[in-house]
């Protein structure tokens, strides 16, 4: 875009210093650029008029046309009112009423004169009347004015200072004024014409002033497949960017990993682990940096794949990093990956905040030496303190709970290459999403559970029946089974949840006096939330009752049955990752859903989804469905999806194209050379230019 929106909004016509700061804080809008991608939100529709006869009260805002047939002023003080009559042409009448304003209102309502209202009807002793109307003299109604009337999004802080959404589309019709002849055009001939687009032009003016439905919804699909287009082109960017330039250790040997293979592996691994174990390894040894994110369901089995990717790396002389989100995940990746390291005589260790400082001092010095070749832990790995001889792999679990930040300190703890990456989760990413947020990550996934599996039988429960479910729980109990009794922990409603799980507590002792009762919660301290979670993985409690710091990661193969309080508080990926926990074993699994009969729409698609599958993929396209990608847990870091237009829940099918447009340019011309090609690479160098929303996507 030209130097023109880069114009500062407060020389704007009618803007000035004051509103300009004024929507600098509250809307971000700092330059012309800015104003016109302050996109509306929605807009009323103008298109339709109706009859007076054809009013119904449950009708959202309505036009009608019609001429004022007498006015007065009634009531006195705080209740005066002006009353008027509109007649439209078939002699029907109704009321136009104005509570406020009524002096002025008096004086500028023409009597006999014909005019467009615009209100909500509401119907009072058998006749229709719109308080506030919206007002135009039909002879004033200009050929231009829009058809569909955009709502734009304000604060209150904004509206007490009078700008409201009328306000900013009078601003947003001076600026398109001015702004129309310098709009470039932003996608190349080719693509305009490859997928019919509106021009950027046109789809401005539209987005803002439909001349028409057609051409508003040509203007919307231009817009989201641009912004679209330019997150992908950007990302499939940085990736070819990282291929060429980022070297990376190659790891030609395995004779550690040929012997566990041989004498060590206590199961098959399932296909599905093949295969990306194999995609791994090819990386490994490519020569350059890896960047792959490891996606498989709860129980998939991807600590197995995450030991040996660690073991490649070993058998090259470099250490690796395995690091989870919290204490009680990485104790238990460390005590499942030292038995195997033991077996192998490999030197593995694990650093957490409660290591002693005594035991860090010589983690630190084997780190250092190298003689240490694998370590596990949380946070505090990245601590400045914690060096490497070689550190040549990163793996992170579970990684939504970690920024990208404090992922990079970790990638930088070798300074002369960059180790191979790899990242670990259980929240089926949609493939959508997936996409956009790692589009410059290469992706594998685990898509079969281990052989021997039961499907996880899923039923949703009243609390009424809790005598039942509870005899469903002793019987289970007594063929050995262990149990876990979650409930919900709200930030908001904190106090209550905490009475809840307290309760809940005692009433599952006396419910069940002849067995042990476990409970974590978040404010135990780490060695008493550690004690109990090891009881009850020792067998030696068969309840455990919970808030969700069990949801990630913890493995109790033995705990069979999973009851989850107040289910409709849950969103949707929480639930299935809370299910994960049991279906571990070989043994039958259940997973009770307890709520009471007032039950919202979403949370009864939530509860339905739950009984139907346990396809996590299935379940995180629903809960975006349901929830909108922002909502999704660590996506509102990733900075992406901060998109003015599109809709990653809705705008998959233009995410496709918009991807494949993307890579078809690149394919055939990396550089952005061509002639062709010249808006485009324009288009991302004043992207560049850091101005607010320009440069929203980089
Ligand atoms: P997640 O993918 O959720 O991290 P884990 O790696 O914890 O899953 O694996 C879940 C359980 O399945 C573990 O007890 C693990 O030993 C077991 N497991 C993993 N792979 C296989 C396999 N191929 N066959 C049988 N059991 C497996
Ligand atoms: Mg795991």
């Amino acid at each position: 875009m030209s130097n023109f929106f880069h114009t500062k909004i407060e020389f704007l016509k009618g803007v000035g210093p004051q509103r300009a700061e004024l929507l600098q804080k509250e809307l971000n809008i700092y330059t012309y650029g800015d104003l016109i991608q302050h996109y509306p939100f929605r807009y009323l529709d103008r298109t339709q008029f109706y009859k007076i006869a054809e009013l119904d009260e449950s009708m959202p805002y309505v036009q009608v046309q019609g001429r004022v047939k007498g006015k007065e002023v009634l009531g006195e003080g705080r209740k005066q009112r002006l009353a008027a009559t509109l007649v439209d042409e078939d002699g029907s009448e109704m009321d136009l009423v104005w509570f406020k304003g009524v002096k002025w209102m008096q004086k500028s309502l023409k009597n006999h004169t014909d005019y467009i209202v615009f209100g909500k009807p509401t119907a009072f002793n058998g006749k229709f009347s719109m308080a506030h109307p919206e007002l135009e003299e039909l002879a004033e109604e200009k050929q231009t004015t829009a058809f569909l009337q955009p709502v734009y999004h304000t604060t209150e802080k904004l509206k007490a200072h009078r700008i409201e959404s009328k306000v900013i589309a009078r601003m947003m019709e001076l600026l398109l004024k001015v702004a129309v002849p310098n709009i470039q055009e932003t996608l190349s001939p080719e693509l305009i014409d490859h997928y019919r687009l509106m021009s950027k032009r046109d789809a401005l003016i539209n987005i803002h002033f439909p001349q028409s439905v057609e051409k508003y919804n040509a203007a919307k699909f231009r817009l989201k497949f641009e912004e679209l287009f330019y997150i992908q082109l950007r990302l499939l960017r940085q990736k070819t960017v990282r291929r060429a330039d980022l070297a990376g250790q190659v790891f030609k040997q395995v004779p550690t990993v040929t012997e566990f293979y041989k004498n060590h592996m206590t199961f098959d691994l399932t296909n599905a682990q093949k295969r990306v174990i194999k995609e791994i390894h090819k990386d490994l040894t490519a020569g350059k940096q890896m960047n792959r994110l490891l996606q498989g369901d709860v129980g998939s089995g991807k600590t197995i794949v995450a030991f040996i990717t660690m073991l490649i790396a070993a058998d090259n002389g470099a250490q690796s990093v395995l690091m989870a989100p919290t204490e009680i995940l990485a104790d238990q990746h460390y005590t499942g990956l030292k038995e195997f390291a033991d077996r192998l005589g490999i030197n593995i260790g694990k650093l957490t905040g409660s290591t002693k400082t005594k035991d860090r001092k010589v983690l630190h010095e084997q780190l250092r030496s190298g003689e240490m070749k694998m370590i596990v832990g949380t946070h505090a790995l990245l601590e400045d303190v914690v060096q490497f001889h070689n550190l040549g792999l990163c793996i992170v679990d579970e990684q939504h709970r970690f920024g990208v930040e404090q992922r990079s300190k970790l990638w930088r703890k070798n300074p002369c290459i960059i180790p191979h990456v790899l990242v670990m989760t259980a929240t089926p990413i949609p493939r959508t999403l997936a996409m956009t947020l790692y589009g410059d990550l290469d992706v594998s996934v685990i898509d079969e559970m281990p052989a021997g599996r039961k499907e996880i039988v899923t039923v949703h429960r009243f609390d009424s029946h809790r005598l039942r479910v509870f005899q469903f729980v002793r019987d289970q109990i007594k063929l050995g089974r262990q149990v876990y009794i979650v409930y919900p922990l709200i930030e908001e409603s904190e106090g209550m949840d905490y009475k809840d799980l307290m309760d809940g507590y005692e009433s599952i002792r006396r419910a069940f006096p002849e067995y042990q009762v476990s409970m974590v919660h978040g404010k135990l301290k780490a060695q008493d939330k550690d004690y109990e979670m090891q009881r009850f993985v020792r067998n030696e409690t068969q309840l455990m009752v919970a808030t969700t710091v069990i949801e990630v990661g913890v493995n109790v193969p033995n705990a069979s049955v999973m009851i989850i309080e107040s289910a409709e508080r849950f969103g949707l990926s929480q639930l299935h990752q809370l299910r994960g926990r049991v279906g571990r074993g070989a043994e039958q699994s259940y997973c009770i859903l307890m709520t009471g009969y007032k039950l919202s729409k979403d949370s009864k698609t939530r509860l339905e989804t739950m009984v139907r599958t346990n396809n996590g993929f299935e379940i995180a396209d629903i809960d975006l469905k349901l929830r909108g990608p922002g909502d999704l847990m660590g996506t509102q870091q990733s900075g992406v999806l901060d998109l003015l237009i599109a809709d990653l829940a809705k705008d998959a099918p233009i995410l496709q194209e918009a991807r494949a447009a993307a890579q078809r340019i690149l394919q055939e011309d990396e550089q952005l050379e061509q002639p062709q090609n010249q808006n485009i690479l324009r288009h991302i160098k004043s992207l560049s230019v850091n101005t607010i929303n320009w440069s929203r996507i980089s």
